[in-house]
């Protein structure tokens, strides 16, 4: 099989793709096309359960498709080794592992990583993730119990951060910040990640105004897509989407 390389930015195509489990009637994904060019910015949004973490787990090898095609820079992942797609890929999954040891011990968990990363650079990440005031020696505990949802999602986003990968894999990484720590987050995951390509999954539709396309998706299937203003513009499925989440929020739409 093939390798993915991490060399350059990844391009990304769904051809019709479906996916159902075994044994489950219902298709979870229903006849899927997405085209992602390299160094595109993406976020998928739509409400939970239309099937958005399972594109991931498709691009990732975790599941494979049932009908249809799923291509890396052109390749079929199935010809793809499954270890080179997540060698080049910088992933942050729902539940991410920590393990006991110090912050700096939970940064270092690279796969792959083969030097030892200064403190600076560690102290850089943490800072993006806007984790800056956690001292690198601080302990972890088991399983990460002893940081708030919202930290270990911070904590997660340094780690990405410190990976070399140039396709960014993100499902729902910052969904229990506040919004303005979203915001940052998500504006120096942006900066970071410049000339990647990089697919964001959430739920909320905050700072997603930089994205280079949203794609809306709703039971399994591709419903909207474009900027944010071109899907604020057409105020369809999006709109109300958002005009919902500002009321939620308070603010004036
Ligand atoms: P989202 O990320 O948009 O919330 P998912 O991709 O996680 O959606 O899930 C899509 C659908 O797949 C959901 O309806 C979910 O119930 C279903 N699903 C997830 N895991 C399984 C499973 N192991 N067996 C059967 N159905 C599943």
């Amino acid at each position: 099989a093939a390798e993915l390389s991490v060399e350059a930015a990844v391009s990304i195509k769904l051809d019709e793709v479906s996916f159902r489990y075994r044994d489950e009637w219902r298709p979870v994904l229903k006849g899927l096309s997405l085209e992602i060019p390299a160094g595109s910015r993406v976020a998928i949004v739509g409400p939970s359960g239309s099937g958005k973490t399972t594109v991931l787990e498709l691009l990732l090898k975790l599941r494979t498709a049932s009908d249809g095609r799923v291509l890396l820079n052109g390749r079929s992942t199935l010809e793809l080794r499954e270890d080179s797609i997540w060698q080049a890929s910088n992933v942050v999954l729902q539940h991410s592992h920590f393990f006991r040891g110090t912050i700096r011990e939970n940064l270092l968990l690279q796969e792959g990583a083969t030097e030892r990363l200064s403190d600076e650079a560690l102290m850089l990440a943490l800072n993006k993730a806007q984790l800056g005031q956690k001292s690198l020696d601080e302990e972890v505990y088991e399983k990460g119990e002893n940081l708030s949802q919202g930290e270990k999602q911070r904590l997660a986003l340094a780690r990405a951060m410190l990976r070399s990968g140039r396709l960014w894999l993100l499902d729902e990484p910052t969904s229990s910040l506040d919004y303005v720590t979203e915001r940052q987050v998500l504006c120096e995951l942006l900066q970071h990640a410049a000339g990647d390509t990089l697919i964001l999954v959430c739920h909320r539709l905050t700072g997603l105004e930089d994205m280079d396309a949203i794609v809306v998706m709703e039971q399994g299937q591709i419903v909207e897509q474009g900027t944010y203003e071109e899907l604020m513009r057409r105020q369809g499925y999006f709109y109300e989407l958002k005009k919902i989440e500002l009321q939620m929020i308070g603010e004036a739409g």
